[in-house]
């Protein structure tokens, strides 16, 4: 199937590594320019020459923290300057703190907020008139299975990302007339830098080996695995390509069955 992403301009945010990183690999695999942020311009950089040196295709790392105003600002104007139009738009960042409802601050919740959700609100207003100006868009925000299934000890996961949500499907009804569709990707278990740094951290607390502890994690998945990346690349892709024309409003969870519900 051709997905029908070739010279299309695709911007993706906290991409120097993990699910960012792969999404951003597999847009250029398509034949996309691909346009990418990280809060180090060195890490940005060699991210795009990774990508470029794999792919062959137009790959530019800028420097941009996506809870800053301005910079994420800057990083949406460099890229319509330099490319002339933005069709595609995936937003990301890092993951929020562990934390339970009992004991979060409100602070705590307000940078949050800032973090996984206003960070893809901010990118969607910028990206959103150079997509009306072609009718035709894509937004896909990576976010998590806890907007469907609660995740224990990450109530700011659990709490923000659903409020995303929320706009998103808010969004994707506005915005459907002028060809551009909103949709979320929920990635489960991924087995990305961070997961594995994670995996160390709980093995120093509990004494148990990373191995252990990442076979725990994948024994609550029906298929006894975490994903690869490209996994959750490979749903992002497809939502941003051509023939995803008429799904708009959908979260798609990525998870191998971790979710249990139906929807
Ligand atoms: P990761 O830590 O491996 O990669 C995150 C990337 O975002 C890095 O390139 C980092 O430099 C960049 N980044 C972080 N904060 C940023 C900011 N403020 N501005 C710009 N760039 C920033 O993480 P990952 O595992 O790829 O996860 C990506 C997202 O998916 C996170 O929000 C995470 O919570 C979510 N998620 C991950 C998993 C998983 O198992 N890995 C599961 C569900 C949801």
């Amino acid at each position: 199937m051709d997905l029908g992403l070739r010279d299309r301009v695709a911007v993706v945010a906290a991409a120097s590594r993990g699910i960012g990183f792969a999404t951003a690999m597999e847009l250029a695999r398509e034949g996309a320019r691909v346009f990418l942020c990280s809060r180090n311009a060195e890490n940005a950089a060699e991210a795009a020459r990774k990508i470029n040196a794999e792919t062959g295709a137009e790959a530019v790392g800028i420097r941009a923290d996506v809870t800053d105003e301005r910079e994420t600002h800057d990083f949406i104007a460099e890229v319509a300057a330099r490319a002339g139009r933005i069709d595609v738009c995936v937003t990301n960042a890092g993951g929020p703190p562990a934390s339970t409802a009992l004991h979060t601050e409100l602070e705590t919740y307000r940078r949050a907020f800032e973090l996984n959700a206003l960070s893809a609100i901010r990118l969607a207003r910028l990206t959103l008139p150079h997509m009306r100006q072609h009718r035709w868009g894509r937004i896909i925000n990576i976010t998590s299975v806890s907007v469907k299934q609660p995740i224990e000890g990450l109530v700011l996961s659990n709490a923000v990302r659903a409020g995303l949500t929320g706009w998103a499907k808010t969004l994707a009804s506005e915005v459907a007339p002028d060809g551009i569709t909103v949709n979320n990707v929920a990635p489960g278990y991924t087995l990305t830098e961070r997961q594995t740094e994670l995996a160390e951290a709980r093995s120093q607390q509990t004494g148990k080996s990373k191995e252990e502890i990442i076979a725990q994690w994948a024994a609550q998945v029906p298929m006894r695995r975490l994903a690869r990346p490209e996994e959750i690349a490979a749903a992002i892709v497809f939502l941003a390509s051509e023939r995803a024309s008429y799904i708009t409003g959908v979260t798609l969870q990525v998870d191998g069955g971790y979710v249990r519900s139906i929807f």
